[in-house]
């Protein structure tokens, strides 16, 4: 789950993070106030979208010249002409994909006197297991960008989990940065605490591009990206407040609502899959065969037909969706439930696309038995490769 910078900037604040005033608005009639509330001269008005690389974003509705989704103002009325431009327009950015999202909240923040802007992230690291940081001197960029070009200016530093950030730990960070003086000492300060943010609410990413150090020798947290393990979501009731649904999937929230383990893909074939690990080789069969999935989705083990109805209903409603491949192993999911929720799902929102059935274990013959009577054309598939090459015959016409 992802938040807002805004959002981030609060939570980071309440562990002690140097960030700038700020107020988040969600109309232009707000803005003035918001502004004037600021110490100034500097403002800077901040589109509160869930992507990055908003400053050098494109509005949609308001043509090629004009200014980005993060702009300085030199005064309050600028401030205020800015949120009106800005608010309920479509910024494209190089992370949002061509449609680009709708604007719908800003965040006014004072601006700041940047010396230097630095990267500096936290991630779980899975070849080590340990929650590292990553550190560069190359901030306010595309870091991906910095780890093709010039991959030695890039520190990844794993942290002991029994010792957290120690101060040997904060020195190699402080000076890869090459920060010294009263720079260096407020940035150690900032490494622990993010470092503690980041395991006690169980985040998964926490970026900081850039990680500013300004012309008094202050440093700064300018930006803040962070998302969380949506499996510890349980034990974060105030994270959960600050979900934004309007910046989620439609599918996903619907299949987070019947707790089906869905992610939504580019490719043209639904898939509906038991167990993650059939739900992946099911993806992978489906490339192997020269198609596309376009979704991942694992309807677990135990599931009812209320809940298959609801997967093959999400499934159905991506208009992006040309064939569907249903792939069940029945162990603990039985196959005469599969079928009845295909049936119940089919007949309920209708079939507009070739539908591949594959079902195997427990009650296989009963299963297989509803589909055959239920008068529906259905493409029945023997095995995994079967069924694969059956719905990409079928999508490629
Ligand atoms: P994004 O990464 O989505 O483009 P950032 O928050 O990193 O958005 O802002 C882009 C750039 O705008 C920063 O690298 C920085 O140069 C400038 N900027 C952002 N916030 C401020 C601020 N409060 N004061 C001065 N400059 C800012
Ligand atoms: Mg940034």
């Amino acid at each position: 789950m992802n938040i807002h910078e805004y959002q981030a900037k609060q939570l980071l604040k309440g562990y002690g993070a140097p960030v700038a005033e700020g107020v988040a608005i969600f109309s232009a009639d707000e803005a003035e106030a918001a502004a004037k509330s600021l110490p100034g001269p500097l403002y800077v008005v901040k589109s509160q979208i869930h992507a990055g690389g908003r400053g050098k974003g494109k509005f949609t509705e308001l043509g090629p010249d004009a200014k980005g989704g993060v702009r300085l103002a030199f005064s309050v009325e600028e401030a205020v002409a800015h949120a009106k431009e800005m608010l309920g327009n479509t910024l494209v950015t190089a992370q949002t994909g061509e449609a680009g999202k709708q604007v719908n909240r800003l965040y006014i923040e004072d601006g700041a006197d940047i010396e230097r802007e630095l990267y500096l992230s936290l991630l779980v690291d899975r070849s080590t297991g340990k929650v590292a940081f990553v550190a560069s001197t190359e901030g306010g960029m595309d870091i991906e960008a910095v780890a093709e070009h010039t991959p030695e200016k890039i520190l990844t530093l794993p942290i002991d989990p029994a010792t957290g950030v120690t101060d040997a730990d904060a020195d190699k960070l402080a000076s890869s940065l090459e920060l010294a003086g009263k720079s260096a000492d407020q940035a150690k300060g900032v490494f622990k605490l993010l470092y503690k943010a980041f395991v006690e609410k169980d985040m998964s990413l926490l970026e900081i591009n850039p990680f500013i150090v300004m012309k008094n020798g202050d440093v700064r947290v300018l930006d803040a990206k962070v998302s969380f393990d949506g499996n510890a979501l349980f034990r974060h009731p105030d994270v959960v407040e600050l979900r934004d649904l309007t910046e989620e999937d439609e599918k996903e929230i619907e299949a987070s609502k019947w707790d089906l383990a869905y992610v939504a893909l580019d490719g043209n074939i639904g898939c509906m899959v038991n167990g993650a690990g059939l739900a992946m080789a099911t993806m992978d069969i489906i490339k192997l065969y020269g198609a596309e999935p376009a979704n991942f989705l694992d309807v677990g083990g135990g599931a009812s037909k209320e809940k298959v109805t609801a997967a093959f209903k999400i499934i159905t409603a991506d208009p992006a969706v040309k064939g569907i491949l249903v792939n069940i192993f029945g162990g603990i999911m039985r196959c005469d439930v599969i079928a009845e929720g295909v049936i119940a799902a089919v007949k309920d929102v209708g079939l507009n696309v070739p539908l591949v059935v594959r079902l195997e274990g427990t009650r296989v013959a009963e299963g297989k038995k509803i589909i055959d009577e239920s008068g529906l054309n259905v493409i029945s598939a023997d095995d995994l490769d079967d069924a694969a090459q059956k719905i990409v015959a079928a999508v490629n016409g």
